[in-house]
């Protein structure tokens, strides 16, 4: 029994790469991470600067937490194919179709179980 097809894990592989690349590209502005605000400088043009920076880098932040998820879930993605878990979903132990897997290479659950835990009901 063959677990994750070739062409998956390349694509695992080459997905974690590019998050991390761009993760590291983030690293490397540091002034860019978020943190304390700069305190607003006099005069109304520093103070809309001020906020403008604020908000982005907050933004940053956000793109750099969903980075860092996306990396999180790759890795583990790769780990559940080491393990020979792969393409098992965590909930029920099924399967989880190829094509869901192509399509969500990070995926743990099948789309029953998924829909699930959203608690996406069918209105009886
Ligand atoms: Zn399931």
């Amino acid at each position: 029994m063959r677990s994750a097809s070739q062409s998956l894990l390349r694509c695992l592989r080459s997905e974690a790469r590019e998050v991390q690349r761009r993760l590291s590209a983030f690293r490397r502005q540091p002034h860019r991470i978020v943190g304390v605000p700069d305190l607003p400088a006099e005069g109304s043009a520093n103070l809309f600067e001020s906020a403008l920076r604020t908000s982005l880098t907050q933004h940053d932040e956000v793109v750099r937490q969903r980075l860092a998820d996306k990396s999180r879930a790759l890795a583990e993605a790769l780990e559940r194919v080491r393990e020979g878990a792969y393409g098992v979903c965590q909930a029920c132990g099924c399967r989880i179709p190829r094509r869901r897997l192509e399509a969500m290479p990070t995926a743990t659950l099948c789309v029953s179980c998924q829909a699930q835990r959203e608690g996406v009901a069918h209105a009886a």
